[in-house]
């Protein structure tokens, strides 16, 4: 069986389920339930907000539900649920990554035995499992499991409800005459291809995001998302904006984003830390490259920068002119990692590119997709460099042909010399968290849990947070 326990940003945000995880159950601050219609979950929490009241509404239906209340266990006697005949005797646990996912034990019982509240083993219960109705223990529990994310870019990884609602409290204050994002981005719309992806940013949501108030408030967001997918250790990358309306210089917008870290990671409990990869955008001159690396250097060290990019839409070019940016920060920036967008389509997938980028000496590339065998053997030949493999970004854009079956994640993920390391890329724009990503690999490539693991592991490698963060994620992460 499988559990899922939400956190009440999922309530009110809609329940994301990814494609093919089959969740019997749904735990909420405490409370199991059953196979309740996410959606009027959903709505009944946003409706009506407190957890009691979604209760009620939701027992209004007691079919719905299989559990009873556990939070509040006195207030039993006024919730329906009663009615049901199921309990539940074990839901989950809590660790540093937050809820665990866990099996669960339904049985027929009166509603009147006693709950186990967390870590609480009930002898009762125990005895009683000849009454069980069913216990299967998924073989991996992708969203529990602590993952690293190394690609991830800052404005596309925005969930759309959040773009909402900044687009809401802007157009309340008559600060933006742009449409609804759920209506320029609808929900379930994740086709976006080479061609339409760069625009949605130029042309909307840069113009959106495009005050201290809303850069703060969006990095929160997505912050928060990545921590309740149970990401534990994200580089999260952005190309410093200058917001002249906002009166926001480029360190500043850097500053900002380096204070939402802090914030976050100050006022949550959390296991999610988070560094920041600055970018060169493939449009950007020369001295807009030079001024990237000068904030690199501002903010490396103790400032939360620990890496250096290459991206932006592949058909500019060509990338060349960059050269001494990268040959600089690889030679003057101590400790600073340098990432490229590498091959991601047939415009910068020429031998020449190529090898013009891995000149620059890069720790890790990602995408990977457009290269020869030549490239490829050279890729390996570096030893250790690590491979930011995004599945859905890749098939949803139609970067890649023959769906996920055919992704190169196939001919990489065996290789020794290399490290590959599962990325989400712009999870607001292709909508499949980190967690969906390493459900995607394990079913289309058949790995175990013992893949699965190992795999995360290994990106511990190529993080360019320090030996301190990789010590810390060693004894986080899952072994097995
Ligand atoms: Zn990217």
């Amino acid at each position: 069986m499988h559990v899922a326990v939400l956190e009440s940003h999922e309530m009110e945000r809609g329940i994301q389920e990814p494609p093919g995880n089959e969740t019997d159950h749904y735990c909420f601050q405490g409370q199991m339930l059953g196979a309740v219609d996410t959606d009027r979950l959903t709505a009944a929490y946003k409706t009506l907000t407190h957890p009691d009241a979604v209760w009620q509404a939701l027992a209004e239906e007691p079919a719905a539900l299989v559990g009873i209340p556990t939070a509040y266990p006195r207030r039993r006697s006024k919730v329906p649920a009663l009615r049901t005949n199921c309990t539940i005797d074990r839901y989950g646990e809590h660790s540093d990554a937050g809820w665990l996912r866990t099996s669960a034990r339904v049985r027929n019982s009166p509603a009147s035995v006693p709950f186990p509240t967390d870590g609480e083993q009930n002898q009762h219960q125990e005895s009683s499992s000849s009454r069980t109705l069913a216990m299967t223990v998924d073989a991996v529990d992708y969203k529990a499991l602590p993952k690293i994310e190394l690609h991830a870019h800052l404005s596309g990884s925005i969930s759309r409800q959040c773009l909402h609602e900044v687009w809401l409290k802007k157009k309340e204050n008559g600060e933006t005459d742009l449409q609804d994002p759920l209506i320029e981005m609808p929900l379930g719309k994740h086709d976006y291809d080479l061609k339409t992806f760069f625009p949605l940013f130029s042309s909307y949501i840069y113009h959106l995001v495009s005050d201290v108030w809303a850069l703060r408030y969006t990095t929160l967001s997505v912050l928060s998302d990545f921590a309740s997918d149970g990401v534990v250790y994200l580089e999260l990358r952005t190309t410093p904006r200058a917001m002249p309306h906002a009166g926001l210089t480029k360190a500043q917008y850097v500053s900002t984003i380096l204070s939402a870290i802090a914030e976050f990671e100050s006022t949550t409990t959390s296991a999610l830390k988070t560094k920041l990869i600055l970018s060169v955008d493939r449009r950007n001159t020369l001295p807009e490259a030079y001024e990237v690396l000068a904030l690199c250097r501002q903010f490396s060290g103790q400032g939360g920068v620990v890496g250096i990019d290459l991206c932006g839409d592949p058909a500019k070019g060509p990338i060349d002119i960059f050269t001494p940016v990268f040959e600089e920060a690889g030679r003057t920036i101590p400790g600073l990692g340098i990432t490229l967008h590498f091959a991601e389509a047939e415009a910068s997938g020429t031998e020449e590119e190529l090898l013009t980028l891995l000149s620059w000496k890069p720790d890790r590339i990602g995408h990977v997709i457009h290269l020869n065998e030549r490239i490829r053997e050279k890729v390996k030949r570096r030893g250790g460099m690590g491979l930011e493999l995004c599945l859905s970004c890749n098939v949803h854009a139609g970067m890649v042909c023959g769906g996920f079956e055919s992704h190169h994640f196939g001919e990489w993920w065996k290789v020794e010399e290399t490290v590959v390391v599962l990325s989400t890329d712009d999870v607001g724009v292709f909508g499949s968290p980190l967690s969906n990503e390493y459900a995607l690999v394990a079913k289309h490539f058949g790995l175990t849990r013992a893949d699965i693991c190992s795999l995360v592991r290994r990106g511990i490698d190529v993080l360019f947070g320090g030996d301190e963060e990789k010590e810390r994620l060693r004894a986080l992460m899952w072994s097995a």
